[in-house]
């Protein structure tokens, strides 16, 4: 295929163990899916329906292990915050789909970051405009090879654990959940058509805060490849 302009690379995450890599091709979001990170981002523990925001699929920083994967503190921040996730891999279209026929439209899970603008999230959110500019950025989407359903089976629990620097700061279960994932693609497809390719970040524990130049993320999740992530200079 011949393009106007130069055309860039798809957007691909690794898969484990020899798998072939699985494109990007559209990145949503879920906002507080665990109720003491909705605590403490000023809402309550009430169950509300889910609510979705989405990131460009070239937001993508795939990490290959034992490499650490590098991103640059991003431009117009001063309060980079990291939110480690449990990312689905959707390999299978779907639109109005039910929670009990939800797990068929999974292809794998991985290790993700919902890196965050948050001085520019907040300042939209008080403003009620779009979030955009703090969630959809350059290297706003760290994840880790995508281990198959077929390696991991459904995944409902499991520790979720972040380290920056060596120091535990976010931990919690899968388990607690608001919106467990066939819940979250039921929500989802009544939106959207879900089709193979797209990434689901499914929210994150309490214990949200912002990185530095120079801190080293360490996101764990029980059964999945860890996710290392350096925060590097910004860019010239
Ligand atoms: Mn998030």
């Amino acid at each position: 295929m011949q393009y106007a302009i130069p055309a860039w690379d798809l957007p691909v995450v690794p898969v484990v163990a020899g798998g072939l890599p699985f494109p990007v091709r559209h990145i949503y979001c879920v906002g507080r899916n665990y109720a003491e990170h909705a605590k403490e981002m000023g809402g309550d523990a009430t169950k509300e329906p889910p609510f979705f925001f989405t990131k460009a699929a070239d937001a993508i920083v795939p990490a290959r292990p034992p490499e650490v994967a590098r991103i640059a503190y991003p431009m117009a921040t001063q309060n980079l915050h990291y939110e480690l996730e449990l990312v689905v891999a959707i390999g299978k279209s779907g639109a109005n789909v039910k929670a009990a026929e939800a797990q068929s439209l999974v292809f794998g899970y991985a290790v993700g970051l919902d890196m965050t603008r948050r001085d520019l999230q907040n300042d939209m959110r008080e403003k009620k405009r779009p979030w955009d500019i703090g969630k959809s950025f350059a290297q706003a989407a760290p994840i880790a090879p995508i281990t198959p359903v077929e390696q991991t089976g459904e995944l409902a629990k499991g520790e979720i654990t972040l380290l920056v620097n060596g120091e535990t700061r976010q931990h919690g279960d899968l388990s607690q959940m608001i919106w467990d994932v066939p819940h979250m693609i039921e929500f989802l497809t009544r939106l959207y058509r879900l089709e193979p390719g797209d990434l689901i970040f499914t929210g994150t524990p309490s214990g949200v805060g912002p990185v530095v130049a120079g801190d080293r993320l360490e996101g764990r999740i029980e059964g999945l490849t860890p996710l290392v992530v350096e925060i590097t200079e910004p860019a010239a």
